[in-house]
């Protein structure tokens, strides 16, 4: 007995049986629905059917446990009890809401069905007890039609078609010559209920159910059975949303907003959603129930006239907000009912914002010490710095396009940032236009689940209906998406493809910009600009005092620095990069490409020469025309990066790369090197390979031609000496690429070591160097010891070690690579991704091996996982020294590899217990 299963949680009377922590079995709404309860907030008493029914009810054929029906009437007896009001009771009925909750919050896929309970006898007890006959038959009306649409089907498929009830109000209003639903009395109403019932009985039927156990078993099945609809599922895929998570049901009282004038409905945030201002942030109707204030009806107030219009309950609401942004240290999202004057709170969540909000909450959270710098950091994610880094319109540019008359409209800012675009009318157009590489803007009246992913290839989102919690500014901001909502002057027209708007008309293909941090909508290309941070680190045309954004970004940096453990370097092959990275936080190059030096000015002729030179004699010639020209390279990298380590890869890409393939070309160099054409010709086909990645590069260059490799270092320590006579110091690592032999190293150390003490030498100054490898190679992770004795650093070449280890070339990957991700073969492109299982397994191994040859060995990682958040997880995790990424990739690894430590380190006991709360809401952000 003590181990049956559990399906049933009561909430109320100040007292739940859930809490905030139990969201896998009660999902979101439930969870927070009773955690509310116990913290004392007023929430109207009810029950949650677990997850664990949902999963049950798909196992079993869409039927329950069969204990359910008892837990569900032993749980609504309670309900009863503490609401002194009975389901179905003619003389004092209680009336519910049966609403849908997961674990994650799915934004408007499940429906609610609200007053549920009413029937031809309740109805008469309801309006004897509140003699508010217009209320009571206005809740009677909504409940026909949502549990018509709803749990018995009615609701159209698509949504451009026209919901029957609808059509039946429109029809009465007509009838009667009024234009707004308030207009219609209780006696029109209930004329609408009647014809409403006959219209469910024309499409279904069957009669509408009159009995309120029958109505309310009809929508428990109802919403389990929506958790299986095209929405839910497509919304899931988007999401990473696991099928089996299942729905929970709430039935909870019901409280009326629609009651008069006394009564009320909002939603609200705690803090400013897109901005992140500490400010409450919300909207709310009078005389209004439920989905009223979202579906864009009427156009709600904003919060802050609750402070004049109703200072009482703007008191009570504001100090709620306070009540629940202490206990969960989160920005929460609430819902909120007024019944005469009664305040009661329907639901809680952890609120979904920007980046940009993310990141000034974290912030002000931690001033506030609502939260610690560690769990800031671990709140946000690292991409969502990308946010920080993008474009703004360029402030001139837009103000001039204003002046002269190209703002069309305005509306609200609900997902920052600059877009600008062509016009597309729906999600279809959107993606198409996406995939041909153009700029698109989705401009829809409003959005609705079905467009997710025309509004995932859109730049911005443009809607004409719905306020800062539709689905447009709710989904635009979880994407990061810039998005102008709620703009209602736009008068969009699907069929003809065309918008007008003061008074122009706006064609399909059009280009508009969209400002997203002001509401701003305006006709035609505005360029943008960089972000603040960039303006103030790189471009250095911003003061940071003047740069609020840039601030905050500054502070998380140094939070991050503080946690972190891995360093992290940059992958740069010129100053200009270098500097960038050094602004961005870079403590070291990890990766110098030389070759990529050679495509630079004046370089590829001797390069080419080098390559097709017949004689030893010859190439030492063409490459002491290279060497001057390398050293001057190298000399500006470590002027820059002032006495951080440089780690420069020796050539390794094949020669071929570097020759010309066509023959005009072939003959103007022949003409060049004073060689006859057919000698080029030759000697460029002899380069030729079946399968050059595994060919004739990396060290083997150098061993076969040991002049390069001699002459790449002579450059390196040269400028390196040359740098440090100036006074700045240097630290150069020389790299030798694609070693799997422990004597290919060998053979490749010699040389740079060689010259690297003839330099000093002949120069007559001392710095330090390094000499390492690459870990590129399955042979040479495996044989890591014995490479180990000769290397004093290794540097992961993830990108090569993950096409040797795979067995796949990146470069022919196209045609199969994304369809095993989709078949979930791998679960992410391993070369976006490091494939931890496979790769990851070789590089732990290589660590482990080196290490206990050589303790002190140095350890990175230079593939362009180097900038991935999950594979900078994983290399703290085997225990890299340093990550090496792109520049503009640099703070988000810096926040990474701090994330890395303080989700992988152990925690102390008190850090344990601090983060528990917290732990749904970064589930919830992946
Ligand atoms: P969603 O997940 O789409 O937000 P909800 O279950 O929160 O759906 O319900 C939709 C609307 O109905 C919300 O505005 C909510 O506040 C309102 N509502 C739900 N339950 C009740 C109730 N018991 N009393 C009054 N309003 C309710
Ligand atoms: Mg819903
Ligand atoms: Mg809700």
């Amino acid at each position: 007995m003590a181990n049956r299963a559990k399906y049933v949680y009561f909430f109320g009377s100040g007292k739940a049986e859930g809490t905030a922590e139990m969201k896998g079995l009660l999902g979101g709404k439930g969870a927070n629905l009773a955690e509310m309860t116990n913290i004392g907030l007023p929430v109207p008493p009810g029950f949650t059917i677990s997850t664990e029914v949902c999963t049950y009810f798909y196992k079993h054929g869409n039927t329950y446990p069969k204990t359910l029906r008892k837990e569900v009437e032993a749980a609504l007896a309670k309900v009863e009890k503490a609401m002194g009001a009975k389901l179905g009771d003619p003389a004092n009925p209680l009336l519910v809401s049966v609403r849908s909750g997961a674990r994650a919050s799915m934004p408007g896929m499940m429906d609610t069905v609200l007053n549920l309970g009413l029937n031809n006898q309740t109805v008469q007890g309801l309006v004897e007890r509140t003699g508010n006959e217009r209320f009571v038959f206005d809740s009677y009306r909504r409940f026909v039609q949502m549990y018509g649409d709803v749990v018995l089907g009615l609701k159209p498929v698509h949504k451009d078609d026209i919901d029957p009830f609808e059509a039946i109000i429109e029809q009465k209003k007509r009838e009667k010559g009024v234009h707004l639903d308030t207009e219609l009395g209780a006696d029109d109403l209930k004329d609408l209920i009647e014809r409403f019932k006959k219209a469910v009985k024309e499409k279904t039927g069957r009669d509408f159910p009159e009995d309120p156990m029958d109505q309310l078993w009809g929508a428990i099945g109802a919403v389990f059975g929506s958790w299986m609809n095209e929405r839910a599922i497509a919304y899931r895929k988007l999401y990473d949303i696991p099928e089996w998570w299942g729905t929970a049901v709430n039935i909870q009282t019901m409280v009326f907003g629609n009651m008069g004038e006394d009564s009320g409905t909002g939603v609200g945030f705690t803090r400013d959603p897109a901005t992140g201002e500490n400010v409450f942030y919300g909207e709310y109707l009078m005389n209004a129930q439920g989905e009223d204030v979202v579906a864009g009806i009427r156009t709600p107030l904003p919060i802050s006239q609750m402070k004049q219009q109703n200072p009482k309950i703007y008191a009570e609401l504001d100090k709620f907000r306070k009540v629940l942004e202490k206990h969960y240290r989160e920005m929460m999202d609430i819902e909120f009912t007024i019944q005469q004057g009664k305040l009661y709170m329907l639901q809680c969540r952890v609120g979904k914002r920007t980046a940009f909000a993310e990141i000034r909450i974290a912030v002000d959270m931690v001033q506030q010490k609502l939260i610690t710098d560690r769990e800031a950091l671990r709140r946000i994610h690292p991409d969502q710095l990308n946010q920080l880094l993008r474009p703004v319109f360029d402030a001139k540019e837009k103000e001039s396009a204003v002046r002269a008359g190209r703002l069309l409209a305005k509306g609200l800012n609900a997902g920052p940032g600059a877009a600008t675009g062509r016009v597309v009318f729906n999600a279809h157009d959107a993606e198409e236009w996406a995939k041909r590489g153009e700029s698109v803007i989705l401009t829809r009246i409003e959005t609705s689940p079905e467009d997710i992913k025309g509004m995932d290839a859109a730049e911005g989102i443009l809607t004409a209906r719905g306020g800062m919690t539709s689905h447009a500014a709710l989904v635009a901001r979880q994407m990061g998406k810039v998005c102008v909502a709620g703009c209602s002057t736009l008068e969009v027209d699907y069929s003809t493809h065309t918008m007008k708007v003061s008074g122009q008309v706006i064609n399909e293909g059009d280009w508009i910009s969209i400002d997203g941090t002001t509401g701003e909508v305006i006709n035609g290309k505005i360029d943008t600009r960089p972000s603040e941070v960039l303006q103030v680190l790189i471009e250095k045309t911003m003061d940071p005092k003047d740069a609020p954004v840039y601030q905050e970004f500054e502070k998380i940096m140094k939070w991050a620095d503080k946690y972190r453990r891995l360093k992290i370097r940059t992958n740069a092959d010129q100053p200009d990069q270098s500097a960038n990275a050094v602004a961005f936080g870079a403590q070291g190059i990890g990766l110098c490409r030389t070759e990529h030096m050679f495509f630079g000015e004046g370089k590829i002729g001797p390069m080419r020469e080098m390559i097709l030179a017949d004689t030893v004699a010859d190439r030492k010639a063409a490459l002491s025309k290279l060497l001057p020209l390398q050293r001057q390279d190298f000399a500006g990298i470590f002027e820059v990066m002032d006495g951080r380590p440089v780690t420069i890869r020796t050539i390794d890409p094949p020669l071929h790369e570097f020759v010309p393939h066509e023959e005009a070309a072939q003959r103007e160099l022949a003409q060049q090197m004073g060689v006859p054409y057919e000698k080029v010709k030759q000697r460029v086909d002899s380069l030729h390979e079946f399968n050059p990645m595994l060919g004739f590069r990396g060290c083997r260059l150098g061993i076969i031609y040991p002049e390069i490799t001699e002459m790449q270092s002579r450059a390196i320590f040269e400028a390196a000496a040359e740098v440090k006579k100036r006074g700045i110091p240097v630290e150069p690592e020389v790299m030798i690429p694609l070693v799997g032999h422990v004597k290919e190293l060998h053979h490749q150390a010699q040389i740079v070591r060689r010259m690297a003490e003839e330099v000093i030498r002949e120069q007559g100054v001392r710095f330090p160097y390094l000499v390492g490898t690459m870990i590129e190679i399955p042979r040479g992770a495996i044989t890591a010891d014995e490479i180990a004795e000769v290397a004093e650093f290794f540097s992961f070449g993830t990108n090569d070690l993950t096409q040797t280890t795979l067995g796949v070339s990146r470069d022919d990957a196209g045609r199969f690579l994304l369809p095993y991700v989709e078949k979930e073969i791998y679960a992410k492109d391993p070369f976006e991704v490091i494939d931890r299982t496979g790769v990851g397994a070789l590089m732990k191994m290589a660590v482990e091996r080196g290490r206990d040859k050589r303790p002190d060995i140095k350890l990175g990682i230079c593939g362009e996982h180097g900038g991935d958040p999950s594979s900078i997880e994983f290399c703290h995790i085997i225990g890299l020294n340093y990550v090496s990424c792109s520049p503009f990739r640099v703070p988000i690894a810096r926040l990474a590899a701090a994330r890395a430590s303080l989700l992988n380190d152990r925690p102390t006991a008190r850090g344990r217990a601090r983060a528990r709360i917290g732990r749904g809401a970064r589930k919830r952000r992946r």
